[in-house]
């Protein structure tokens, strides 16, 4: 078959999907953020990032440019952050995502993750010397908590801080940490020795004892490295605003809420593409978007992507008015990642054979929703954790 009998265009450019209307919701500074990155996403990311992707390596450019666009920070006020609104932030996270799950992984770890704790648990002190930098991505960060023999029941986790004059000395091993190979500061996550409560410190990594190593052989959001870290005497500063495992937890409540925003952004890439294909693959001298079944089909995915749609944005309303909880944010991440999964399974057979091709783009978001559909707390984890909330019975812990 000739390169010119499969013309299957603009499959990765976004359709206007928002079929209950929703965007009639947003202010101006909301269109603004949603505007800004879905014209970089569009015009920036996609002609690049399946190459990124393929060779895993990291869209070093892509990432400055999401300073120069002034959204690493995302939510917090000052400091050299946008301040913005839940929704807002939720838009950003969709639209890097639609475009490329590793991106979309990078702004949640640098600003969600490392920012975040810094601005909620950091003395002034620590918030003025990391977070303008971080914003500017002068300084890259990370968050580590989970580790090798610690991933779901990471309250359990063994990394020690042993308190040294002023400072603190760790020791312990982490695994998965976003960025760990290429930050210059780590949240980490350690058992003080004293009172055996979970803190968090922060750890610079030009220092001997630490050793960060890029993990290998991903076959998804390749365009992102995670690490496993080796803290050996290394010397860290107590973020202040820490003094359990649940400071972690709250930190993650939003962070998972923007896990529910970024598996709508993969669910509508694919549904998009989808479409897009499905009205020009021709087969038994039709378009394929002329059959039953498969109209069916594409309406089964909007119907999901729509479901999605209205969970974000009233996770966004419950934000701004302070009352999102930990298991409405649970909820809504295992609910999104489980359509997501679904939905561009759906696409992916849809595009047939040119569904496997990276250029098509579905494949990749394919493999990106799997790990958002892991970190910050896998589905069943959620399950567990919302199952808890409305029958009062743990189910999870020994
Ligand atoms: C790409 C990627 C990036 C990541 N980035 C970071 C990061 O930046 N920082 C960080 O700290 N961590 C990070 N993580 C780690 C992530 O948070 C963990 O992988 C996740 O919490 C799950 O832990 P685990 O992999 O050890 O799986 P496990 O906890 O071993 O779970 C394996 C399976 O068992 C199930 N399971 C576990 N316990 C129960 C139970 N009680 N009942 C029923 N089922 C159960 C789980 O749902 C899952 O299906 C990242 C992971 C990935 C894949």
């Amino acid at each position: 078959m000739s390169a010119e009998a499969v013309p299957y265009t603009h499959l990765g450019d976004a359709l206007a999907t928002d079929y209950f209307r929703v965007r009639e919701q947003f202010t101006p500074e909301q269109w603004k953020h949603f505007l800004t990155t879905r014209r970089f996403v569009d015009e920036e990311v996609l002609p690049v990032i399946n190459d990124y992707w393929e060779k895993a390596e990291l869209p070093w450019p892509l990432m400055r440019r999401l300073a120069d666009l002034g959204l690493y920070g995302e939510d917090i006020e000052g400091y050299g952050s946008p301040g913005m609104s839940p929704l807002a932030r939720g838009l950003v996270t969709m639209e890097l995502h639609r475009g490329d799950g590793s991106l979309g992984t990078f702004l949640g770890v640098q600003s969600g993750l490392a920012m975040k704790s810094i601005a909620m648990h950091g003395s002034e002190e620590q918030k003025e010397r990391w977070l303008p930098a971080m914003a500017r991505l002068d300084a890259i960060g990370a968050f580590a908590l989970t580790e090798p023999a610690h991933g779901s029941d990471s309250v359990a986790l063994e990394t020690t801080a042993r308190r040294d004059g002023d400072g603190w000395i760790l020791d312990g091993t982490k695994r998965w940490i976003g960025n760990g190979s290429i930050a210059d500061v780590v949240v980490v996550w350690a058992r003080d020795v004293e009172d055996g409560k979970v803190k968090g410190f922060l750890v610079e990594t030009a220092q001997d004892g630490y050793t960060g190593v890029t993990l290998g052989g991903k076959g998804a959001s390749r365009a992102i490295w995670q690490a496993q870290i080796t803290l050996s005497g290394a010397r860290g500063e107590w973020l202040p605003g820490t003094r359990s495992f649940k400071d972690a937890g709250r930190v993650l409540v939003t962070t998972r809420a923007t896990c529910a925003w970024g598996a709508l952004g993969h669910a509508v890439a694919a549904y998009d593409a989808a479409l897009t294909y499905a009205k020009q693959r021709v087969q038994f001298g039709k378009p394929l978007a002329a059959f039953q079944i498969v109209q069916d089909r594409l309406v089964k995915m909007l119907a999901e992507v729509t479901g999605m749609q209205l969970y974000c944005m009233q996770l966004a309303r419950l934000e701004e008015e302070g009352r999102m909880t930990d298991t409405i944010a649970g909820l809504a991440k295992l609910n999104n990642t489980r359509k997501a999964r679904a939905v561009i399974a759906e696409a992916r057979d849809l595009l047939g054979g040119n569904g496997v091709l990276l250029e098509n783009h579905v494949i990749r978001h394919m493999g990106d929703i799997e790990v958002i559909h892991t970190y910050e707390g896998t589905e069943t984890m959620q399950a567990l954790i919302v199952g808890r909330d409305i029958t009062g019975f743990g189910a999870f812990a020994g």
